[in-house]
């Protein structure tokens, strides 16, 4: 971190932000220049508290050199990680074909949208139990009735599952999932996030509604820090002015994160832009920038869909949708 002091700063000032700077644990070298002196703080800067550095009236100005977060960036893990979901490898080439409804309703639902999805190439299978939505009076999951269901797709289908957790308190009911999903809502549930880190589960950690991409990686070094390193991350967009669309797609999320980490990153068309028609061209611009797998809501009844039924593929258009990334992929493995 670098701090420039402004001009006419005295000595005694000078000194006296230093020594309260090592009292913080870092080194301090001194560069004077003509008008300017600049103060290089080395060590763990992690912790230090930038804007209030910036706020002393001596201080012209304060930039960080290194990011706040360490264990996800690439800088200290160059080679990519990749995550084994339950035999289903997610990173370094291997990409993931998440699919499934938004939520789990029935047996029958997700039997046979397991079924169809897996015959089209999915690799996972997604299904919400507990549902985050915004009104209190809509359907709100089947819960553990509908981790069970998963299960049981799971074991006709043998596909891995993905499912979303709200509360750190529900650990128990996940112990058989294979990828428990951290949604947009709770990418900054601190405590959920510090109890996920604990664990040795693989993470599907989702960017929030209007979290930038450091947030977002603050977010994974959470899960991080306590010890766990299997997360991907997953673009699902973001709110801005636009209204045409649920949400805007920040494709560029994908190529500038692969830059500043190691871990493998996702994109959910069917949640960037709320509509199925846009599924398959945002699925495929996905697979075109190199993402590490696609995320994308299929229902076998759409417009019976308890939730989210007007960005849900049919198990046709996902057939067609899986056949376009296979063939990009093959391009863009070429
Ligand atoms: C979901 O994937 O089911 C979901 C609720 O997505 P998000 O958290 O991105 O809104
Ligand atoms: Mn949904």
């Amino acid at each position: 971190m670098i701090t420039v002091l402004k001009p006419g700063t005295s000595q005694a000032q000078r000194d006296q932000l230093i020594v309260w700077l090592r009292e913080q644990g870092l080194d301090v070298h001194v560069s004077e220049g003509s008008d300017y002196t600049v103060l290089g703080l080395i060590g763990d800067t992690s912790h230090v508290d930038m804007d209030l550095i910036g706020s002393l009236d001596i201080v012209e100005s304060v930039k960080r050199v290194t990011e706040p977060y360490k264990q996800c960036s690439r800088k200290f893990h160059p080679e990519d990680t990749v995550v084994d979901v339950g035999g289903v490898k997610i990173g370094g080439g291997n990409f993931a074909v998440i699919a499934g409804p938004c939520s789990v309703e029935s047996e029958e639902q997700i039997i046979a949208v397991a079924k169809a999805v897996k015959a089209s190439g999915a690799t996972l299978l997604r299904g919400g139990a507990f549902k985050p939505r915004t009104s209190p009076y809509d359907f709100q999951g089947l819960k553990a009735d509908g981790i069970e269901l998963l299960l049981e797709a799971k074991k006709e289908t043998g596909l891995p599952i993905v499912t979303e957790i709200m509360n750190a308190n529900h650990l128990p009911l996940f112990e058989d999932v294979d990828l428990i999903q951290v949604g947009a809502r709770n990418m900054q549930n601190f405590e959920l996030l510090k109890e996920l880190g604990k664990t040795d589960r693989p993470i599907l950690l989702k960017r929030g509604l209007a979290n930038t991409l450091k947030e977002l990686l603050m977010s994974a070094e959470y899960i991080m820090a306590g010890g766990n390193d299997k997360i991907i991350l997953c673009e699902r967009g973001i709110r801005t002015f636009e209204t045409y669309t649920r949400n805007t797609l920040d494709i560029s999320a994908v190529p500038m994160l692969h830059e500043l980490t190691h871990l493998p990153v996702i994109v959910d068309p069917s949640h960037a832009t709320g509509l199925n028609r846009l599924v398959e061209p945002m699925a495929m611009a996905a697979a075109a920038c190199g993402a590490d797998g696609i995320m994308i809501e299929v229902h076998n009844d759409p417009p019976h869909a308890l939730c989210d039924g007007a960005q849900s593929l049919t198990p046709e258009q996902f057939d067609r949708v899986a056949g376009k990334i296979a063939g990009i992929r093959e391009i863009f493995q070429k």
